[in-house]
Parts: structure tokens; sequence; C-alpha cells
């Protein structure tokens, strides 16, 4: 993470141009026309049939097929070289592997949910590039609405004068509905702080169970791996899931997801609603992948948080998963992760034995039903598990580009048994946790 300043700015804001498909000259590339047709998706948010990139690197224009005119928002941001467009939320239905490859000033591009009511493309560009021009035209002659793109190569110093005025991703307001954000304060390790959020919120009934917070990593326009047709930000999320409902219904310990459907969350919020809550555990759920070329690893590895990686494959994972926030699209200065203060020093301290200590019992757990990796507990500088008062590990199922791995992370027998090796592992730890901190302390 380059120190730099990395702002953003508002590129362009929507205005629904009428007519005019003048605009459009050579911009046929049409592949699949035929199943655009409306798929009953049972609910009026604007469907995406088609995409359709044209141009070469000094001009590239980006078209998308709706059917209804929407608003939307442009910014920018630099290293890497990034366009973000913010709209309503959309049902994409293009075909697959949209976006995997590129075209002139685009090198590929990502969609998906960002937040509730909130979809987003993040084009991934060659070079610095600026949007030109940005409209949606209103249907005409049997054309649908389409919302176009025009990019226009700069040199850096222009993009970087472009970045000058400040302008953020609304991102917190959406991440705020689910999880009201306060900055909570260094509170030292208690089991008990359940009640010391220092908040204001008094709506929810006292519930003194501890805390749970499940983590299903990606979402939304972050994928994350990806092999055989399987995503792992959906497999995640279905582990993630059938494990809230296994510790849920055991009735000890209460549960926050960071994410409950296909949307993208950022880093540092996944982290700040562990803090919120006071939590007592943070479990982020992932699946990896190697390159082939890097042999065939396989089998569950459970990762802790340190400064230094205890090898250089735990490292180049935790590189690969703090890119999430590169990946969705958010402006990673506006993410005061870093605390610099002397408690909050200690409070890690302890929390790192905490982690460390679940991490083994997780261990232990998960090898009765789980395959686990040859070197199953590893640690390096993971950005998800950052929260200086609350124990976390990152669980990495498995390895989606092995074979069998990647079966038995889809297949439900083994779900359903590795999720109760973790509930199991949840509870032995905070069984015991509860009791070590208590007024004996
Ligand atoms: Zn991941």
């Amino acid at each position: 993470m380059a120190g730099r300043a990395n702002p953003v700015v508002l590129l362009g804001i929507a205005v629904a141009c009428t007519a005019a498909i003048c605009c459009l000259p050579g911009a046929a590339m049409t592949g699949s026309e035929t199943q655009g047709a409306a798929a009953g998706t049972g609910s009026d948010f604007p469907i995406a049939s088609e995409v359709r990139l044209a141009g070469d690197d000094k001009r590239t224009r980006f078209i998308l097929d709706l059917d209804k005119n929407v608003q939307f928002r442009a910014f920018a941001l630099a290293d890497p070289y990034r366009v973000v467009v913010d709209l309503p939320q959309v049902t994409f239905q293009l075909a697959a592997g949209a976006g995997s490859s590129g075209r002139g000033l685009i090198k590929a591009f990502r969609y998906g949910l960002v937040m509730p009511g909130g979809s987003r493309i993040v084009f991934d560009l060659a070079g610095p590039a600026r949007i030109e021009k940005s409209y949606v035209l209103d249907a005409a002659n049997g054309q649908p609405p389409r919302l176009v793109l025009e990019f226009e190569a700069v040199d850096r110093t222009a993009f970087v004068q472009l970045l000058g005025v400040e302008n953020r991703p609304e991102l917190r307001p959406a991440v705020a509905v689910a999880e009201p954000v306060t900055t909570a304060p260094a509170a030292a390790i208690s089991a008990a702080a359940i009640e010391a959020t220092g908040t204001t919120k008094t709506v929810e009934p006292v519930d003194k169970r501890p805390v749970v917070v499940i983590d299903p990593g990606h979402g939304g326009v972050d994928n994350g791996t990806q092999a055989g047709g399987e995503s792992e930000k959906n497999l995640v999320l279905g582990f993630a899931l059938a494990l809230r409902d296994r510790i849920e219904k055991a009735g000890k310990y209460r549960v926050t997801m960071t994410r409950t459907d296909d949307t993208f969350i950022p880093l540092g919020d996944r982290v700040r609603i562990a803090r919120n809550q006071a939590a007592a555990l943070f479990i982020s759920i992932h699946a990896d992948a190697l390159p082939r070329r890097e042999g065939d690893a396989r089998g569950a590895t459970i990762y802790t948080l340190s400064d230094k990686a205890s090898d250089a494959e735990a490292e180049r994972l935790a590189e690969l998963e703090n890119k999430a926030d590169a990946i969705g699209g958010v402006n990673l200065t506006e993410e005061p992760t870093d605390v610099a203060d002397i408690l909050i020093d200690l409070a890690q301290r302890e929390t790192r034995t905490f982690s460390n200590r679940f991490a083994r019992m997780l261990k232990n757990e998960m090898k009765t039903t789980a395959r686990m990796h040859k070197h199953p507990l590893k640690s390096a500088g993971f950005r998800v598990l950052k929260a200086p008062d609350v124990p976390s590990v990152l669980l990495e199922l498995g390895y989606v580009s092995n074979k069998s791995d990647l079966e038995q992370l889809v297949s439900d027998n083994w779900r359903s048994k590795t999720v109760g090796s973790v509930a199991q592992a949840v509870d032995a730890f905070l069984g015991r946790r509860i009791v070590s901190a208590g007024p004996a302390n």
C-alpha cells in the first residue's frame, strides 16, 4: 500500500440524453442477443442485459443495455488506475465471463451489488484515462436504454489533476444501515464488554450472550478466487450461513454476519462491525486457490494476524486478500485502521494470544472432519484481522484449485460436518474464555 494520497473525483453525473442513435457508431459486437429477455427476476430493479466495448487505446466506449433509465455516478481511483461507476441496484444478466477481458483502455471490469440498493461497476484501466462523456441514452427506435461511458487516454499528470477534487464513493451510509458505525472506544478485553459499546442505541433488548461475528469473504464486485464455475464469494457465503444457523440453534451465542447476500463490504467495515458489536470472536471465511505452476496444495488452513508472515505462501495470500478493497473500488486512504495508541497495542497483544488459542482449538476440531493443509496454522498481515480487541482468525476452507477440495467445498455433507466442527471449536473457546475473564481476574 503506497502511502500517497489516493483521492477520488466525480467525473460525471448522469444526464438522460434523448435519442440519438448516431452516438453509437460501430458499437455492434453483439454476441448473444438472444437470451437478454427478462427471466422473471421478481423485482423492479433495472436489468442490464448486454454489454459491449468498442474503440482502441486512445478512446474506448463502454455500452450497457438496460431496460430502464438509471442515474449513475462515476469517479476515478489511482494506483492502480480504476474508474468506478455507482448505480442504483441493477440485476445483471450479462453473459458469463463478461468483463473478464477488455479492450483498448479497459483491461477488464467487474460488476455486482455493493450495498443493498446499490450496484457498482469497477473498471481496471490499462493506463491513466478519464471519462470524457457519460450519459444514458433513452430507449428509441426499438433500442433499449443504454448507459454509455466514453474513456479517453490522458497522461498521468492530467489524471492526477483530475483527482484533485475530493469526492468520496458513498459506501459508508449503506453499511451504516446494517450496523450503526460508531468509533468504538479501545476497550480492554473482556467477555462482558458486550454492554460497554458506549452507544446511545437502546432499541434492542439487552442480550448478554457473547457475539460471534462471521465474515464471509469477498462479495458483490469482488468474486474472490474462482475455479470450476464456482466463485469463492458464493461458496464461503453458503458455509457462513450454515455456520450461523448451527451456532444460533444452540442458542448460547449471538451471531452477526458481515454480509448475508452477494454484497461487497470493504475490509475496514468488516473490522468495524466486529468492534461495534464488541464481538468475542471474529471468523473470516475464505477459500484459496493456487496458480497451476505453484503446485497443487490442498486442505484447510487457519490464519492469524502477525506483522511478519509465517512463510511465503501466507504472505502471498494476505496480499491477495488485502486487495479486496482495490477490487471493490474503495479509497484506501479513508480507512483509519492503523491505530497507534499504546493501550490498543497492549490490547492487541492480548487479543493475539486469544486468536492463536482459538486457531489451535479450531485446528484440533476441524482435523476430525476435514482435510487440513500440511501446515494448517499460519500468520500474516491480513487487514480483516486487525481489530485490536476482537480475537480474529481467517479460515481458508480449502483450495478451489484442487479438484478434490472443490468437490468437498460444494458438497452438502462435507459442509455440514465441517460447520459442526467449527461450531464445536467456537463453543470450546468461548466457554473457556468466559470463565477465564471472570471477576477472579
Ligand atoms: Zn478470499
